[in-house]
């Protein structure tokens, strides 16, 4: 079997373009901009890189950006007077503090601080608590484009057996509780799990989200199964930098029914979920009917 390959740049740019279209119908009938806020603290390479995409992906669905850039050395208290202001700025809807932050912040605290009903990446301990009890909150980005995409494989995912390999608080756990809302039965792997070849190859649906380049082999995936990979690894290989995921895609395609390539999969999709958040937060802040087909 050869694995269908699911699509993720190409169904990032259809949740764009649905985005941009509820954006500018949200300004012709109401008269709103939905606004997004980031806050990045310091020169991390990657960081600036993902703070300028976002900035261009916010302007080009039709939304506005707002730039916070800090030095390294900006202090706690700096930086929570300025997430309160942007809590207080009806013009800001979303409000991501990019991570990580230089190791003098607090993290916690700083993430704790954001209004939960602003908070796009879903980090704080209120959304986490309202996704855990099944209740309305903000989804965290990656896992909820994992869960559009095989939304959009599978249809009904109920009954299907899930595993996620990983249980981190952004990709792992909230993954877990978003499959487990839509009825799947879930198995959370991790690195204490004891044959984790035998609890892959339960899996109807495969989610990667380890950080370890290409370790889960097609040998660990059931035939037919869909293969959903996070991992974002940078390798060298024959002396070239390469992008890698967690799955060792050519074994695991030569399996799977489905499978996301890395690049080109769950990575656009993170991106996209960010603005679907943002113009959710915004109806929800001017007690407007959600986007459909854009929440969890
Ligand atoms: P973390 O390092 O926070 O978590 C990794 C998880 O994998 C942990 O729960 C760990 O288990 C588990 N693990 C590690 N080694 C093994 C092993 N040998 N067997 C089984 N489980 C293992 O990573 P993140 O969740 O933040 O990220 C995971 C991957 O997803 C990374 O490659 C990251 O770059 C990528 N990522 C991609 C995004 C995207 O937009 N596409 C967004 C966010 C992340 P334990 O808890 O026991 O230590």
């Amino acid at each position: 079997m050869t694995a269908k390959v699911i699509d993720g740049k190409a169904f990032a740019a259809t949740v764009r373009a649905q985005v941009a279209e509820h954006v500018a119908r949200l300004h012709e009938e109401n008269g709103l901009q939905p606004g997004l806020a980031v806050v990045l603290v310091g020169e991390d390479p990657a960081s600036k890189v993902y703070v300028r995409n976002k900035h261009a992906s916010t302007i080009e669905v039709g939304m506005a950006s707002f730039e916070h850039r800090l030095d390294a050395e900006t202090g706690e208290a700096e930086l929570l007077a300025l997430i309160d202001s942007l809590n207080a700025d009806p013009k800001v809807h979303g409000i991501l503090v990019q991570l990580p932050l230089p190791a003098h912040l607090n993290s916690e605290l700083v993430i704790n601080r954001i209004d939960p009903a602003k908070d796009v990446d879903g980090f704080h301990i209120s959304n986490v608590g309202l996704l855990g009890t099944g209740q309305k909150s903000m989804v965290p980005c990656t896992p909820l484009g994992c869960l559009m995409m095989l939304r959009d494989h599978h249809g009904k995912l109920a009954g299907l057996n899930a595993v996620v390999v990983g249980r981190s608080n952004i990709v792992g756990k909230p993954m877990a509780q978003l499959l487990l809302g839509d009825s799947c039965t879930v198995t959370i792997a991790h690195s204490r799990t004891k044959d984790l070849a035998e609890v892959c190859r339960r899996a109807d649906i495969l989610v990667a989200a380890v950080g370890r380049p290409e370790m889960i082999t097609g040998d660990m995936v059931r035939p037919g199964a869909t293969v959903i990979d996070v991992g974002i690894n940078r390798i060298e290989r024959d002396g070239k930098a390469k992008l890698v995921g967690d799955v060792h895609y050519a074994s695991a395609a030569a399996v799977a029914g489905a499978i996301t390539p890395v690049p080109g999969g769950v990575g656009p999709m993170t991106i996209a979920c960010l603005l679907a958040n943002t113009l959710t937060a915004c109806c929800r802040a001017n007690g407007l009917a959600e986007p459909e087909g854009l929440t969890a």
